[in-house]
C-alpha cells in the first residue's frame, strides 16, 4: 500500500504532462524525412529511397519508445532480502539520441546502489530503467541524472551513483571528428554522495572490476 502511494506520487509529480503527450504520428515524421531527402538534392521517388521515410519513422518511433512508457513500473523490488551491501551492475548497453541533433549516442550505463530494508531490484528491470529513459531525445548529463533521481526516489536506497560512458555520434561523425571519444557522467546521490570511500571503492569497481 505505502509503496503504491509512493509510485503514484511520484507518477503524478513527474510524468504526468509526459504521459498525456504520448502519441507517435508515422505519417508526419515519413513526411519530415521526404523533405530531407529533397533537401540535400535527392530523389526521394527513387528506388532504393522509396520506403527510406516510412522505415526511417519507424526507427525513430523505436528510439523514442520511452517516451510512451513509465519508468517507474520497472522498479518494483524483490522483498524477502537480507542484502544490505553495495550492488553494481556494470557495462548496460544503452543507445539514444541526443537532442541537438537527433544522432545516437551510444555507450555503456554502471548502476550502484546500497540497499535499505533489504530492498533490491532485478538486474533486467535495471536495465530497463536505463532504457526507458535512453528511449527519448535526450542529454547523456539528464539521461544520467533521470536514471539515478527515479531508482533514488522509488527504491528508496541508502544511495545511487550512475556513471554512463558513451559516444556521441554528432561529435564523432562530423566536426571535430574525434572518433572513439567517449562522454563520461555520472550522477551521484544519497550515501555515495556523503561518503567519499564508498564513492571511490564503487568507481573502482566499476572502471577496474576490482575493489580498492
Ligand atoms: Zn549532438
Amino acid at each position: 500500500m505505502r509503496w503504491q502511494n509512493r509510485v503514484s506520487k511520484y507518477m503524478a509529480t513527474k510524468f504526468l504532462d509526459q504521459k498525456q503527450n504520448n502519441k507517435v504520428d508515422l505519417d508526419l515524421i515519413a513526411q519530415g524525412v521526404r523533405l530531407i531527402i529533397e533537401g540535400i538534392g535527392e530523389d526521394p521517388d527513387r528506388e532504393g529511397l522509396r520506403d527510406t521515410p516510412e522505415r526511417v519513422a519507424d526507427m525513430y518511433a523505436e528510439l523514442t519508445a520511452g517516451m510512451r512508457e513509465d519508468p517507474s513500473e520497472h522498479i518494483v523490488p524483490l522483498s524477502g532480502n537480507k542484502h544490505d551491501e553495495m550492488v553494481i551492475v556494470k557495462d548496460i548497453s544503452i543507445a539514444s539520441l541526443c537532442e541537438h541533433h537527433l544522432a545516437p549516442f551510444v555507450g555503456k550505463c554502471h548502476i550502484a546502489y546500497i540497499p535499505k530494508h533489504g530492498n533490491i531490484v532485478g538486474v533486467s528491470k535495471l536495465a530497463r530503467l536505463a532504457e526507458t529513459f535512453a528511449r527519448r531525445l535526450q542529454l547523456q548529463e539528464r539521461l544520467t541524472s533521470e536514471i539515478a533521481h527515479t531508482l533514488f526516489e522509488l527504491l528508496e536506497p541508502l544511495g545511487v551513483m550512475v556513471v554512463i560512458e558513451a559516444e556521441h555520434t554528432c561529435m564523432t561523425l562530423r566536426g571535430v571528428k574525434k572518433s572513439g571519444a567517449m562522454t563520461v557522467t555520472s550522477a551521484v546521490l544519497g550515501g555515495f554522495r556523503k561518503d567519499p570511500r564508498t564513492r571511490a571503492e564503487a568507481m573502482a569497481l566499476i572502471t577496474t572490476g576490482k575493489a580498492t
